[in-house]
């Protein structure tokens, strides 16, 4: 089998989601929004699919890269591209690669007839997931106060989830970040749910070190289960200062670029208690379960980063090194369980105990709605 081609659709759909200057999603007037959906063709008529994907890149970088390659050697064309990053700096990103990764995994299992995680080795079918919150805002009826925060908790904690991360008030907001706020937030979560059920934060990521160690032991107190990414992450010294002298299991790295090369490089500084990263920021499938097991050795746990199904897949193979699934990110006023217009059905369902199921279906088991995505193409 050889790839003859990759091609990015981009269609058009209704989106009710805005970003604001700093790039935070939240919701907003609808307005129309743009997606793509990147497909790799071989010559026996199988093709493998991942939505992003940016079109210049795929046919001016990727495609020379591929094409004549036989699809199931992943891991040639993932380290020829990881090695094109080099001449290709702007161009090339981890996230390109990513959709390069996840469109091959997805052809290989629809050639093998099975779902990606039982490919890679299945270790489960369903992980719990937490309910990931949208970034602080300040809308009435939205995650505009503490209590707000509470409310939101409670009502995820009724649909079942067992374990809520918040992600607090970033700038552009006039008055944040504030890690007093941030702290006042986690606190009335805690109040509101109870001892049962596990917490952590994400807070603003530019803190300073004693900003940063102010919260962590105030989560020490509220008995969260870690804290993400209160420092910027090119620190790595910062991170050593702060897991050091914190109870709390800190987590991270999760925006430093250098995928499981860097996460070596903080396993071996203490840089960390807990890896993070996700198909997005280590590109693809290929180099997340690789780090997977580089935590497995090491005896360290990794939390993935990010929903979707890339993501679900590496969970479900993944030993005892995962605990949650991300699932978001949500807010009060967005209806998280719809599927969006170019699928038939969500990749994440969840439970009534708070448990996502993957799909069994070939591949990455994506519905993809094609007439839609014909009908609204670009
Ligand atoms: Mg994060």
């Amino acid at each position: 089998m050889e790839i003859i081609d990759i091609s990015v659709d981009r269609f058009t759909y209704l989106s009710n989601q805005v970003s604001d200057s700093e790039g935070h999603g939240h919701p907003g007037e609808e307005h129309e929004a743009t997606q793509t959906l990147t497909r790799i063709i071989t010559d026996e008529g199988i093709e493998g699919y991942c939505f992003g994907g940016n079109p210049r890149v795929m046919e001016h970088i990727v495609k020379s890269a591929i094409v004549g390659e036989d699809p199931l050697y992943r891991e040639k064309i993932w380290q020829r591209l990881n090695q094109w990053q080099r001449i290709h700096k702007s161009g090339l990103s981890d996230q390109e690669i990513a959709v390069v990764d996840m469109a091959l995994w997805d052809l290989a299992g629809r050639c093998a007839n099975q779902p990606v995680h039982k490919l890679l080795g299945a270790f489960r079918d369903k992980v719990p997931a937490y309910a990931s919150s949208m970034c602080g805002d300040e809308l009435e009826g939205g995650l505009n106060t503490p209590e707000a925060y509470g409310d939101f908790a409670q009502m995820n904690c009724e649909r079942g989830y067992k374990a809520i991360k918040l992600h607090t008030w970033m700038p552009p907001i006039e008055w944040a970040p504030d890690p007093k706020m941030d702290v006042a937030a986690c606190r009335a979560v805690r109040e509101r749910v109870g001892d049962d059920i596990d917490l952590m934060l994400d807070s603003y990521h530019f803190y300073d070190r004693h900003e940063a160690l102010f919260i962590g032991r105030e989560l020490e107190k509220l008995n969260y289960l870690w804290i993400e990414e209160p420092m910027d992450e090119q620190s790595v010294s910062s991170y050593v200062w702060l897991t050091e002298q914190l109870d709390i299991p800190v987590v991270g790295p999760e925006t430093a670029e250098g995928k499981h090369f860097t996460r070596a490089e903080w396993i071996k500084r203490n840089a960390s208690d807990i890896i993070r990263g996700g198909v997005g920021d280590l590109g693809g499938i290929t180099p997340l379960i690789k780090t997977a097991h580089l935590c497995e050795s090491f005896g360290m746990r990794m939390e993935v980063h990010g929903g979707g199904p890339g993501n679900l897949h590496v969970l479900c193979a993944m030993g005892i090194a995962g605990l949650y699934y991300e699932r978001g990110l949500l807010h009060p006023f967005i209806d998280y369980d719809k599927p969006p217009p170019w699928l038939h059905e969500i990749p994440d369902p969840l439970d009534s105990n708070g448990f996502v199921h993957v799909s069994q279906d070939p591949g990455l088991g994506l519905k993809i709605n094609f007439d839609y995505i014909k009908k609204s193409k670009i």
